[in-house]
This record gives structure tokens, sequence and C-alpha cells, in this order.
């Protein structure tokens, strides 16, 4: 059976990118008889904002979705720290407290997220402490997990290269895990067999598929839709001026017109700004 989630961080508002991420994997289980879920990611620390969640769920209504939401990321941090101690346990996690500032000084290249990690403290170890942050050994975890792949549903069966992000950070100093080992965990607690998102996170799978090896996960398979731009060719954002799904709903905007014109890739209709359309490009801007 398919099982999709939209997982959405309340850290603002949801606008129409995050509408149209809803719909992709909503209409990719439902076309399966499959099941669709929410799943709510507040680990993000100071940023993230409980009482979002309740705003999603009336926009989520509002589009004419249904779901089956599980449990937020917050109820879920000891699944986190155990994923974190195997690793660990099994010598592929080195502690860090190097700044950014320190990294983008360092740095000889770039990686997806910023400057690569110059791998200053595996090269020179230092004592775990309260305030370190917690990298994976990229060259080690690849050896032992050996070669991967994995299969998005458009474009196919992919060699799993996640030394793209070098020793990436799985638990971070200033909250729990990282994005990809929350995500990863949890996907395979909540049997997500079909991971949907946009195609700008297309790399993060690389990732993804390595700690699914080394944790000994089940292997999803993932569909990397096309994202929504602006006519400036960036992702929409809140912070760019994207208009929140909440404001429109309050307007008296009709959700369930917007979801029809969204999945007919009607982009000219009155009721999206000039310009915005869907890109389908890895490389996207941040
Ligand atoms: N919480 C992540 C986000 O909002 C989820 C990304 C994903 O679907 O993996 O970007």
């Amino acid at each position: 059976m398919i099982v999709t989630r939209f997982a959405p961080s309340p850290n603002g508002p949801l606008h129409l990118g995050h509408a149209w991420a809803a719909i992709v994997a909503h209409d990719r289980a439902r076309a399966a008889t499959g099941t669709f879920l929410l799943r709510i990611e507040d680990i993000d620390g100071a940023r993230s904002r409980p009482e979002l969640a309740e705003e999603f769920r009336a926009d989520l209504a509002w589009l004419g979705l249904s779901w089956t939401e599980v449990k937020p990321q917050s109820q879920r941090v000891e699944r986190y720290r155990a994923a974190a101690d195997a690793l660990r346990t099994a010598g592929l996690l080195y502690p860090c407290h190097c700044t950014r500032a320190e990294i983008a000084a360092n740095a000889a290249a770039q990686g997806p997220d910023g400057p690569l990690y110059p791998g200053t403290c595996r090269l020179h170890p230092i004592e775990p402490g309260p305030d370190v942050a917690w990298r994976l050994d990229m060259a080690r975890a690849m050896a032992l997990a050996g070669p991967l792949e994995w299969t998005d549903e458009r474009r196919g069966i992919q060699q799993a290269t996640p030394d793209l992000f070098g020793d990436v950070v799985l638990w971070r100093k200033d909250a729990p895990a990282s994005y990809h080992l929350a995500a990863t965990v949890d996907d395979a607690a909540d049997g997500v067999s079909v991971v949907t998102r946009g195609i700008d996170l297309f790399r993060a799978s690389h990732v993804h598929r390595l700690l699914q090896a080394l944790l000994g996960l089940p292997v999803p398979r993932w569909h990397h839709h096309a994202v929504l731009v602006g006519p400036d060719g960036r992702k929409l954002a809140k912070r760019r001026g994207a208009a929140g799904l909440a404001e429109r709903r309050q307007n008296g905007e009709d959700g369930p017109a917007l979801a029809a014109a969204l999945r007919a890739g009607r982009f000219d209709s009155s009721l999206f700004d000039t310009g915005i359309c869907l890109a389908d490009t890895i490389d996207l801007a941040p």
C-alpha cells in the first residue's frame, strides 16, 4: 500500500508552494487508494511556533484535502537519539564545535547547503561536550555501506552520492536531530513508501539513502516534484512576499478552486500573481 506524507515545519505560515507539495503527496496516495499522512516537523528550536500547526490543519482542510496525522517530531526525540547513538557506537559520528564563520573561512568548496565542512574536527578530534554538534564521517560511512542506489519515480534510478554534502551534521548544537536524521527515521517509522518532496531537496535523498543503509531502515521510493517559483525564478517564500494560505482562507477565497487551478497548472488564472510557474530543476537557487 502507498503511504505518502506532507511534513511542514511550523516556522512560518504555509503558502502556495506548500499547498502544491501537500496536493502532490495527497493525490499520489489517493490515486493508489493509499494513505496520506501529515507530520508536523516542529524541532526547529526557537524558530518553531506550535500554534501554527492548528493553522496548517485548517489550511489543508480548506484546500479540500484529508489526511491521517502522525506524531509531531517534538514527540520523537528519543528515537532520533537512539539512531544517533547507534551511529556513534559504530564509530561514524564525531563531535564538532566549529562555528558557521569558521567553516565559511576554511571551506575549500561549496556543498548543496553552503560551504562544505573542511573536516577540521575529524582531523583534530575534540572532546565531546554539551555544546557540540555531531557530524557523520562521510568517507567512513560510505565505505561501510558500499555502493547504494535509490529510485525517483520521475527521474529513475540514482547512484547515491551523499559525499556531495561532506560530513553532514546529524545532531545539532541548537536543536535535536538534524533534518536529515529526523526525516529519515520518521519516514521509516511512519511506513512512508513514497517520499514526495520538492525537486530542490533532490540531493538530500542521497544522504537519506545512506542513513537508511547505516540504520537498517526500509528503503522507500522518492517522488521529487517541480516547485513553484516566482518571476525571479526563485522558490516561493513567505519572506519574498508569497501570500500565506491562512490569509487567503480568511479573506474568503475558494480553497478547492485554488487546489483545482494548481492541479491543472493554470498559472495564468487570476488566482496567481503574474510570473508564478513550476520549475523542475535540481539546481534551483535557494
Ligand atoms: N520539514 C521539511 C520542510 O518543510 C520537510 C521536507 C521533506 O519533505 O522532506 O522543508
